[in-house]
C-alpha cells in the first residue's frame, strides 16, 4: 500500500491517501480521510475566529486524522503575529483532541517550535513537505518531530537528507504535485537502499502510530 499523507487531489488508484482542507470546514466531505486546518497563507483577522469553530466542530469526526496544515510563514504577506496566534489556537486544540500536527514552515523554525515547547504541545509534530538543510533536519528530529517528503526528495541535496532520517521518523507525499505517491515512494526506497515492502512496512506502521488508525 502506498501512503500519501498529505494530498490536494483525490485519490488514486493504488494509493491511501489523507487529503487536506484549507478550508470551507462546512462542507460536507466525501467517504476518506482528511486532514483539516488553518493555513497561514489564507488567513484574515476578521473570520478566523470564525473558521476556527467550523474547524473545531469538524475536526472531530473519526475520518480527519490530523490538524493542518498550520503554522508559521515569513514568506507569506499575511500579519507574523496573527499567524502565530492562529498557529497557537491549533496547538491547543489539537493536543485537546489528541490529534498530530501536519506543520506548514517556511523560515520559522526557531519560532514554530518555540510556540510548541512554550504551549506544552503532547501530540505529533510532522513537518510537511520537508526540504530544508540536515542542521534544521537534525534539530526536528531531536526535538521528537517528524518530517514527510514529497517531490523534493528527487534532488540531489534532499537525497543526502532523506539518506539520514531514520525510517521510523519518515511519512511520504505528494501535496500539489502531479507525481505519483507509487513513484515517491521509488525513489524513497532507492535512496534508502530497501526495498520497496520494507519501505510501505514501515510508513505503515508510522502512520497507524501517529495517526491513530488501524489500517488492516
Ligand atoms: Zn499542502
Amino acid at each position: 500500500m502506498f501512503i500519501n499523507i498529505h494530498s490536494h487531489q483525490p485519490e488514486i488508484k493504488n494509493e491511501f491517501v489523507i487529503q487536506n482542507l484549507l478550508k470551507d470546514f462546512n462542507q460536507l466531505l466525501s467517504p476518506g480521510y482528511y486532514s483539516a486546518g488553518l493555513h497561514p497563507w489564507h488567513l484574515e483577522s476578521q473570520k478566523w475566529q470564525q473558521q476556527l469553530v467550523e474547524l473545531k466542530k469538524i475536526s472531530t469526526a473519526e475520518n480527519i486524522l490530523a490538524l493542518g496544515e498550520c503554522g508559521l510563514d515569513k514568506v507569506c504577506k499575511t500579519d507574523f503575529k496573527l499567524q502565530q496566534e492562529v498557529f497557537i489556537a491549533q496547538i491547543l486544540w489539537a493536543n485537546e483532541i489528541n490529534k498530530p500536527l501536519i506543520i506548514h514552515c517556511v523560515q520559522a523554525f526557531s519560532e514554530l517550535g518555540d510556540l510548541l515547547k512554550k504551549y506544552n504541545n503532547k501530540t505529533p509534530v510532522i513537518f510537511h513537505g520537508f526540504n530544508k538543510n540536515s542542521r534544521i533536519a537534525e534539530k526536528m528530529l531531536n526535538d521528537g518531530h517528524y518530517l514527510s517528503f514529497g517531490k523534493s526528495i528527487l534532488q540531489l541535496r534532499n537525497k543526502v537528507i532523506f539518506e539520514q532520517v531514520p525510517l521510523n521518523r519518515i511519512f511520504l507525499e505528494t501535496d500539489e504535485t502531479n507525481i505519483s505517491i507509487e513513484e515517491i515512494y521509488k525513489e524513497a526506497a532507492a535512496i534508502k537502499n530497501i526495498s520497496l515492502e520494507t519501505l510501505s512496512l514501515q510508513i505503515e506502521k508510522n502512520v497507524q502510530l501517529v495517526f491513530n488508525i488501524n489500517l488492516q
